[in-house]
């Protein structure tokens, strides 16, 4: 599965093929959010700069590597926080919502323990194609399918409630009982609508024909694993941007309102400081010459 849409897949054939106007336009298109998401972890800002700017390197030197997994900017985030986490070895970075830091996540990650590791980096591809035989990757995608189901179904019934109590634990990995009081609901609301989610989910997959699904608590972890590293419910950031604008119905509004401030999505936050800062551009200048001058060597190796 390709996660990367045509115009991005036609950007980067260019990037691989070294033109340099193309590779201008990916470290202008991104580099934004990504600042914005490593000043949220790395209070310096000459050290974000210096993150991100190490992010673009190995992007571009990784290249080769990059499946279309994810989509291009998760793909980025993941490199990004993997820097985070191995210059400041900050654990926290593994919460992805910042409603994670304030209740305890359910079955407690431990550390090295990272819904991204799926995606591979620089220099690991080998051994993640090793990982991915077939089988597995078959029930991760009907998994995947039946996912991307469930939250499109919400969204269309505009059953906003529902999509957030689902986020919440499938996203955020809470308890039903934070859920319930976080969405100020009984917890046998929640009970129930985790069981319908995990029956469609399950009911979805049987259509398939697959072979047996990981036992029991694999099956949800597996299915937790993905929501996070395929951002399943993020909304699109030309969807943030109408956020912004205040032009979003007044439903749609709120959920997004619900998914930057009460979960604290950091990818999507990441995302609405940078359209916000869009208009202040002049300190971003400084960071784009930087980058190119430090990656543009790189282009003419990738074919
Ligand atoms: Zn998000």
């Amino acid at each position: 599965m390709n996660k990367a849409t045509k115009a991005e897949q036609y950007l980067l054939e260019r990037i691989r093929r070294g033109d340099e106007a193309a590779w201008s336009e990916f470290v202008n298109r991104y580099r934004g959010r990504l600042l914005s998401f490593a000043r949220a972890r790395v209070s310096q800002r000459a050290d974000a700069e210096d993150v991100v700017q190490e992010t673009f390197i190995a992007f571009i030197r990784s290249l080769r590597g990059y499946r279309g997994d994810c989509d291009v900017e998760t793909y980025l985030f993941v490199l990004l926080r993997r820097k985070v986490i191995d210059t400041y070895r900050d654990k926290r970075t593994t919460h992805i919502c910042l409603i994670q830091d304030t209740y305890d996540v359910e079955g407690q990650r431990t550390q090295g323990d990272d819904p991204f590791a799926e995606i591979p980096g620089p220099g690991q591809t080998a051994s993640w194609y090793a990982r991915a035989d077939e089988q597995y990757s078959l029930q991760r995608a009907a998994l995947a399918d039946a996912l991307s189901e469930l939250v499109s179904g919400l969204k269309n019934a505009l059953d906003f409630r529902d999509l957030q109590i689902t986020e919440l634990l499938f996203y955020c990995q809470l308890s039903n009982k934070d859920v319930a009081k976080i969405m100020a609901v009984r917890e046998n609301l929640v009970a129930l609508v985790k069981h319908r989610s995990l029956k469609q989910i399950r009911k979805h997959i049987s259509k398939r024909k697959l072979p047996p699904e990981p036992s029991g608590g694999n099956f949800e972890r597996l299915l937790t694993d993905l929501w996070e590293s395929q951002r399943l419910s993020c909304p699109k950031r030309s969807t943030i941007g109408s956020y912004l604008l205040e032009t979003l119905e007044p439903a749609w509004h709120e959920y997004v309102d619900f998914h930057l401030n009460v979960l604290g999505c950091r990818f999507c936050r990441a995302n609405l400081e940078d359209l916000r800062s869009r208009t202040t551009e002049a300190g971003q200048k400084q960071l784009y010459a930087r980058i190119m001058e430090s990656t543009v060597g790189f282009l003419s190796t990738q074919s």
